[in-house]
């Protein structure tokens, strides 16, 4: 709607260069560090800031142009976080290539993409090398290293701190229309083949501020933020452009991502925020529990990506004092969609209470609007019962998905997008996720969560990991059946008694698995998920015997 009067404001261009040009005004001395081996390199913001001019400079000569895509094959590390920044300010498009997903994955991405330049780390080339002959836009590729450019079959290699070497900085940032894209992601392929999300400079920027809220992630510039989400995951769920924006300390983990690097870390570098994904989180829970380390300095961790199990927000706050926000989002919203804060009059609820409801996935940030849908395509209400479709809206939600026709069915004729998640909402507004559409359950015309069913066998304390799967079933159509991962040495009899018991306090017989089984290790995607398209796979042919 017009109203007739415009405002008088300023015509200014919500772009990511006022992020990256304020950290250097503002903190030029606050240092970037990235541990790379036994070596902690150091960069400050103003340093990084030139570096990033050095970078635009150098993809001028390359011939890049606005809008051209540069791809980023690499870990977490300062020069990803140039990249994140150079690319963008100069009018092109970083495009962060997942370097765990399968070869023909990335084949087609890159092409899909079509991918001018890529930036590789020196450790990963190797895993580059193969698909190169395939790649048919790729000019350049850029290596990033410390030393001498390694041997590569890769075809017209340079040397990225040599290129940069060869620039002054004194860059002159173009203006940029807020509307122009500014990165680049595509899904981690979870349920699906990954599909491609192009952000604008506009929704980082609002993205960044919605996050960066008290009542979001929290983060000031006094935090030591670690951001261990892969940069090649759903834009590290803002961290980069948010912890810059605030001036934060930033500590790149590098390739050392394992329990007991990110323990050693989290110890030396005094880290106060880190984010990541679950499994992450279990991995370290264990080495934590098992060594001796002081985390003291650490006060809070976003966990999303799938569902944080109540017992490990449980064991974080009791054993080391450190809040979980349990944070729901996709790649599609770039990627923040919720976050499990507490409110003020909750202060006093009991301690169950409040970790029953961090354990739900959370209320929107300003800047998302949501909404559950039943199969008809009517609103649901939020009284923490009705379970619909989750819709959500807003201006770091994507419109579209790059060049896909899947896009025709995500988006609602009244401009909402549909996650494909399965969800409730509470009266105070507390979204929980009941399951992805594709992951639930489908039972006798009932639907089973089987986050729900995970959340509460991972409470057993001799189980490490469950997931649950659907099985084709003759007269139910699917019922559940559990793989669980126990720890060593525990008696698989009594675990599985232990679990039916739990499970009985909380779901109707109905809704319990038909079976346990107990398996080494439960498969992961590229991004430490549960890959339940593997375990469907592994158990396509499982018969389940008929029942009443
Ligand atoms: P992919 O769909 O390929 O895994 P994303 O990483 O963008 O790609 O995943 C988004 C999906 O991850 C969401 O739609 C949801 O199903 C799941 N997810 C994200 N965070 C959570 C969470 N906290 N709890 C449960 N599921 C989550």
């Amino acid at each position: 709607m017009i109203n007739g009067l415009s405002g008088t404001m300023m015509d200014y261009q919500l772009t990511l260069t006022p992020i990256m040009k304020r950290a250097m005004q503002l903190y030029p001395n606050k240092e970037i560090r990235t541990k790379f081996g036994d070596t902690m390199h150091k960069v400050t913001y103003a340093e990084s800031y030139r570096r990033c001019g050095q970078l635009a400079q150098a993809l001028k000569k390359l011939g890049i142009e606005d809008g051209d895509r540069v791809g980023t094959f690499a870990w977490n590390t300062y020069r990803h976080h140039e990249l994140y920044f150079g690319v963008p300010c100069m009018g092109a498009v970083v495009h962060t290539l997942n370097l765990r997903l399968p070869a023909d994955q990335l084949i087609f991405i890159i092409n899909h993409a079509e991918d001018k330049v890529i930036f590789v780390d020196d450790t990963l080339i190797k895993l580059l090398e193969p698909l190169a002959p395939q790649l048919k836009t790729v000019k350049h590729y850029i290596v990033m290293t410390h030393g001498e450019l390694p041997e590569t079959s890769l075809p017209n290699v340079h040397s990225y701190e040599e290129l940069l070497a060869a620039e002054s900085g004194d860059y002159g940032w173009p203006e940029i229309d807020e509307n122009a894209a500014a990165a680049m992601c595509y899904t981690s392929g979870t349920t699906g083949h990954p599909k491609g999300v192009l952000y604008s400079h506009r929704a980082i920027y609002l993205h960044t501020m919605m996050v960066s809220l008290t009542d979001a992630m929290g983060l000031a510039e006094p935090d030591i933020l670690m951001p261990v989400v892969p940069m090649f995951h759903a834009m590290a769920w803002g961290l980069v452009y948010a912890g810059t924006m605030v001036g934060c300390t930033l500590i790149y983990p590098g390739p050392h991502m394992q329990g007991a690097d990110l323990a050693g870390l989290i110890q030396d570098e005094k880290i106060t925020v880190t984010a990541g994904v679950p499994t992450l989180w279990l991995g370290l829970l264990q080495v934590l529990e098992a060594g001796d380390y002081n985390i003291s300095s650490l006060q809070r961790m976003p966990v999303g990506g799938s569902a944080a199990p109540r017992s490990m927000i449980k064991a974080y706050k009791e054993k080391f004092g450190v809040d979980i926000l349990h944070a729901w989002g996709m790649t599609e919203m770039t990627p923040v969609g919720t976050l499990s804060a507490i409110k003020s009059h909750m202060a006093d609820w009991s301690d169950e209470a409040k970790l029953d409801l961090r354990a739900k996935q959370g209320i929107t940030p300003p800047g998302v609007e949501m909404r559950i849908m039943d199969v008809n395509g009517e609103e649901l209400p939020w009284d923490g019962e009705a379970m619909g479709e989750l819709q959500v809206r807003g201006p770091a939600v994507t419109a579209d998905y790059y060049k896909d026709e899947r896009s025709a069915d995500s988006f609602t004729e009244d401009g909402w997008f549909r996650t494909g998640d399965v969800s409730s909402i509470d009266s105070e507004g507390y979204m929980q996720i009941v399951d992805r559409t594709k992951d639930l359950v489908k039972s006798g015309g009932e639907w089973i969560s089987t986050v729900e069913l995970e959340n509460a066998i991972m409470g057993h304390e001799d189980v490490m990991e469950a997931a649950v799967i659907a099985i084709p079933h003759p007269k139910w159509q699917e019922r559940p059946l559990a793989c669980v991962v126990v720890s060593d040495g525990a008696d698989k009899a009594q675990v599985k008694a232990g679990i039916y018991d739990l499970l009985s306090k909380e779901f109707a017989k109905w809704q319990l698995p038909d079976d346990i089984e107990f398996i080494a290790e439960v498969p992961k995607t590229s991004v430490g998920k549960f890959d339940k398209k593997v375990l469907r796979k592994q158990y396509e042919g499982y018969q389940i015997a008929e029942t009443e």
